[in-house]
């Protein structure tokens, strides 16, 4: 389900590929590496998905429409430890933190360039809306019905 755009964005972030403004600060590129979404601490990989205002916001909604709590640190380990019963449920969690994730640096960098920073409820929004799409289009595929409630229940949430 999660989109190879997507896998391969979480793969430079794993990575700490991502140039961040405290990267390209420690390469001299750059004199301010102050985050462009809350404009008040310094822009590192931890800060701009997990521990920004403006992020932790936009993760907070997500973590209620899926009825889960998402840490602010160590998000691979915690979903790797998280008690699930279906891994297809766990599947659609995790794209869907990687789709934020994928909109949170595509905000970012938006709002680099023109110095607007979205509300967090339309970049969940488009978030919600991505994945209830995925889901409809992969709908055939096989699932326990424990899976297929939860699914079902996850799409009609408003
Ligand atoms: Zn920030």
């Amino acid at each position: 389900m999660l989109q190879s755009k997507h896998a391969f964005f979480i793969w430079l972030a794993a990575q700490n590929r991502l140039l961040t403004q405290d990267r390209l600060s420690t390469m001299n590129i750059i004199q301010s590496n102050c985050c462009f979404l809350c404009g008040n601490e310094e822009e590192s990989l931890e800060h701009l998905f997990f521990k920004c205002g403006f992020s932790k916001r936009c993760m907070l909604l997500l973590g209620q429409w899926m009825q889960i709590t998402i840490p602010e640190q160590g998000v691979i380990h915690w979903w790797i430890h998280l008690r699930v019963r279906s891994l297809m449920v766990k599947h659609v969690m995790a794209t869907g933190i990687a789709n934020l994730m994928n909109q949170i640096w595509y905000y970012r960098n938006c709002s680099r360039v023109d110095q607007l920073v979205p509300r967090p409820g339309l970049v969940f929004q488009n978030v919600r809306t991505q994945l209830c799409n995925r889901i409809r289009c992969k709908s055939e595929i096989k699932m326990s019905s424990e899976a297929k409630q939860w699914i079902d229940s996850l799409i009609a949430r408003q």
